[in-house]
């Protein structure tokens, strides 16, 4: 398949993840998980004991930050200044912080260069909230996953108890509508769906059924050629 680029975006614990890594690999692409980035630059506030409120001590962090995203098995592999922070930047804390970090416009230039400089030899297949709007608003194809707040929590709920994590389904769905809430109504590039994304409501679907549907729109995203 010609090198196409494919933005996903939607609201918290839709799948994005899991099935932008999934249509990658079927198409040779390379995956980037644009929310690993915001992440990995509030794991290091937290860890700095810098607060989201002090604006410009994190946005003098983070423009110190090397953050390289490597693929990996289950998961992209995530190494801050070299060192493997990939589980560490799921923590609850991180999930909790991570947005009002994501709200500050300087945090978002500094990453969205970076995600733009990783776009740009065609290929590539993004996830996050503000892909189709922002960063690649020339992307051949353009998905906006959703499901409902109590199905994707029900999912991340069944993920997090595999791993043993102890987290209750109320807190988890509490948690990821406040995320959903902060990333709606922020000024700089807030979660919102693109005039010309298409709109994948994966209630009820599995992750291979969504895949193969994102997969079967980038055969016809191809057909119709390059914008
Ligand atoms: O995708 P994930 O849930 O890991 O993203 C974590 C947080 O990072 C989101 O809730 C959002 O605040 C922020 N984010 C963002 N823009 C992106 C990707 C993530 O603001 N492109």
């Amino acid at each position: 398949m010609e090198k196409l680029n494919i933005a996903i975006d939607g609201p918290a614990a839709a799948g994005k993840s899991t099935v932008a890594r999934l249509v990658a690999k079927q198409l040779g692409f390379i995956y980037v998980d644009t929310g690993a980035m915001y992440r990995a630059v509030t794991w290091k506030a937290l860890q700095s004991g810098i607060s989201p409120e002090r604006k410009e001590d994190l946005v003098q962090l983070a423009s110190a930050l090397r953050i390289e995203l490597l693929p990996g098995e289950a998961s992209q592999q995530v190494l801050l200044n070299g060192e493997d922070v990939t589980d560490f930047i799921r923590s609850v804390a991180v999930n909790q912080n991570v947005s009002a970090v994501a709200a500050i416009p300087e945090i978002r230039r500094l990453l969205v260069a970076k995600q733009q400089e990783m776009a740009k030899a065609k290929g590539v297949v993004m996830d996050g909230r503000d892909i189709g709007t922002h960063v690649m608003p020339d992307a051949e194809l353009k998905i906006f996953l959703t499901a409902s707040v109590k199905e994707r929590a029900e999912r991340r709920f069944l993920e997090m108890k595999a791993k043993h994590e102890n987290v209750s389904l109320e807190q988890l769905e509490k948690e990821i509508a406040e995320r959903d809430r902060m990333d709606e109504q922020r000024e700089a590039s807030p979660l919102v769906k693109a005039a010309d994304a298409v709109l994948v409501d994966t209630s009820g679907m599995s992750i291979p059924q969504v895949a193969d549907r994102i997969l079967e729109l980038a055969k016809s995203a191809e057909g119709k050629g390059i914008r």
